[in-house]
């Protein structure tokens, strides 16, 4: 005998039946909209009613392009319990990359965020978009726009029924769907089944990884297009917790104001907000005594920020490493109670590290000769991962799966099935299991928590006339843990300066990229370091200008 499947409506269910007087707060523009597990529930079965008499049925695709607000959040529970897959887009992400994953996906409405509407006007009519049905922009009006048909959200839901018979999907079926930088090449899609969904919630909510409850207050605030927003959404409402969402780009200050009014216990995000944050409250008032654990990951977390957020408010920093691949959160660096009991500073050692493996995975930590290394702290070795909520393939890509899927490695390869995601990170193991990341064998930037593919910008910079090679880095910068640094090898006899030149270049990736993808620094050379295979030995620059300080220009907000 077996159970049912491994649902998410379940989550939905019980928040409305036991906790429906819980509050959902949704920051939009300058007003707080405020409802609860009650109301939200009925909105959640009007929405299902009003994809399916747009047409939508099981099984189809219907994209967002949205920051946390709580229609965005609707959309989470909404589509996927109508037994159709949520695929959340990164409004961020360069106009070309939106067009292939809106293609590849084939998806068949789309939610937009009014203010950023405009990428998706830019590419209607293209090729790609060809599948898209409906537009529906996140508000209670249309803005002036070139999208068609589009309607906004209340209109859309207007009058449907507050109820909604969830089907009895199947846990195989996909959920969600997010895309994940490649190396090189095109953005690959992850698609996360019910299954992959509950099981991940399940392990979100267990006191070794964030041990959400209905005490919790959690602001989810990790972007929804980012990896399902680390699942907070679907952990806070599966504990049944009060939620509250920041609205589009969040600065410090409304984060202040937001843990102070609502009274958050628990948040997430990527070290830079952190960071901002801290220098906020330097100088101005704010009482974030609520706040009792922050999740920060994504990118490498200062010890310094893991030491103040403790030290002077009192603030649990438990650092996360995961990857989009992984439904959301991989590791997690909690003490167990013989750290918990040393002394501060192995304490901070510890906590400094990448983590160790939640419940419910396994990893595996294979060198080059495809032996697992030794947990001995020093030995690197490529992390491998394998569980319930990790992917075993992406989407419509063949050839990614066979590079980043392995059926035993470290133990001679052979084995049944490709369960084991190649991460690509390099790490070592410590003698009590902590993982701490050294590396990335692959060679795309990180900024703020943000992708930068060096192959593009190395590209865009090729193109130019005036340059012979060209090769970008990832240089740890102290806000945004990454920022890319540009080298150059110009063109024997070419007439420009190398100042003209550099102002060119940045000129040409600002025209086609967001802006932060412009390295702050582009370096003339006489030629670019190369590994026995002759390609640019990017390790080994990384490796030379580990020390090396770029300055940006980038504002915070951006
Ligand atoms: P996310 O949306 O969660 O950032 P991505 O799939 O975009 O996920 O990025 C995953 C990659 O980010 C990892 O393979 C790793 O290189 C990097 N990363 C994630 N968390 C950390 C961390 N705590 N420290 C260092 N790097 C990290």
């Amino acid at each position: 005998m077996v159970g049912s499947n491994q649902l998410i409506r379940s989550f939905l269910w019980r928040a409305a039946q036991l906790y429906p007087d819980v509050d959902i707060v949704s920051r939009t523009g300058d007003a707080v909209h405020r409802y609860d597990y009650r109301a939200y529930g009925e909105r959640v079965a009007q929405l299902a009613n009003a994809l399916a008499a747009a047409g939508i049925e099981p099984g189809d695709r219907v994209g967002s392009l949205c920051w946390n607000h709580h229609r965005h959040f609707e959309t989470y529970f909404g589509v996927p319990c109508m037994g159709a897959q949520l695929h959340t887009i990164n409004p961020n992400l360069p106009e070309s990359h939106v067009e292939h994953i809106v293609g590849d996906a084939a998806d068949e409405l789309l939610f937009v965020d009014p203010h950023e509407r405009e990428v998706l006007e830019a590419l209607a009519d293209s090729e790609a978009f060809e599948s898209v049905q409906q537009y529906v922009v996140m508000g209670d009006t249309v803005p002036e726009t070139s999208l068609d048909p589009v309607v906004d959200y209340e209109s859309f839901i207007a009058g449907h029924e507050p109820s909604y018979d969830w089907p009895d999907v199947d846990e195989s079926q996909p959920a969600g769907m997010c895309y994940t930088s490649g190396t090189t090449g095109k953005p690959k899609g992850v698609e996360y089944t019910q299954q992959m969904i509950w099981s991940y919630t399940m392990t979100t909510l267990t006191p070794q990884m964030l041990g959400i409850t209905d005490h919790d207050v959690v602001m989810p605030l990790v972007p929804m297009f980012h990896s399902t927003g680390w699942g907070f959404s679907w952990a806070a409402t599966a504990a049944g917790a009060k939620q509250v969402y920041p609205g589009p780009s969040p600065d410090s200050a409304t984060l202040a104001r937001l843990i102070e009014e609502e009274g958050v216990t628990l948040t997430a995000g990527v070290p830079t907000i952190w960071i901002d944050l801290l220098e906020y409250l330097e100088t101005h008032d704010a009482d974030i005594s609520s706040l009792e654990r922050i999740v920060a990951g994504g990118a490498p977390v200062p010890e310094s920020l893991i030491r103040r957020l403790d030290e002077e408010y009192d603030v649990e920093v438990l650092q996360a490493w995961g990857m989009t691949e992984l439904t959301a959160i991989g590791t997690i660096a909690h003490l167990p109670p013989d750290i918990a009991a040393a002394d501060v500073e192995t304490r901070y050692a510890k906590r400094q590290k990448q983590g160790r493996i939640v419940p419910g995975l396994e990893f595996r930590v294979v060198s080059e000769d495809d032996t697992e290394v030794p947990w001995d702290d020093t030995t690197v070795g490529e992390l491998y991962v394998r569980g319930p909520s990790v992917t075993t393939e992406y989407y419509q890509r063949p050839e990614a799966n066979a590079e980043d899927f392995a059926a035993n490695p470290g133990r001679d390869g052979d084995g049944e099935g490709n369960e084991w995601l190649a991460t690509g990170d390099l790490v070592t193991v410590d003698a009590e299991g902590y993982i701490s990341l050294v590396d990335r064998d692959n060679d795309i930037i990180k900024s703020g928590g943000e992708w930068i593919s060096s192959v593009e910008l190395e590209n865009a910079m090729m193109a130019h006339d005036a340059v012979s090679e060209a090769t970008v880095v990832g240089v740890s910068h102290e806000r945004y843990q990454e920022r890319p640094l540009g080298f150059v090898v110009m063109v024997d006899g070419a007439s420009i300066e190398p100042d003209a030149l550099r102002a060119e270049l940045s000129e040409r990736i600002r025209a086609d990229y967001p802006k932060w993808w412009t390295p702050d620094e582009i370096q003339f050379v006489d030629e670019i370091p190369r590994t026995a295979t002759g390609k640019f030995d990017k390790m080994a620059l990384r490796g030379s200008y580990a020390d090396h300080d770029v300055e940006t220009d980038l504002e915070p907000e951006e």
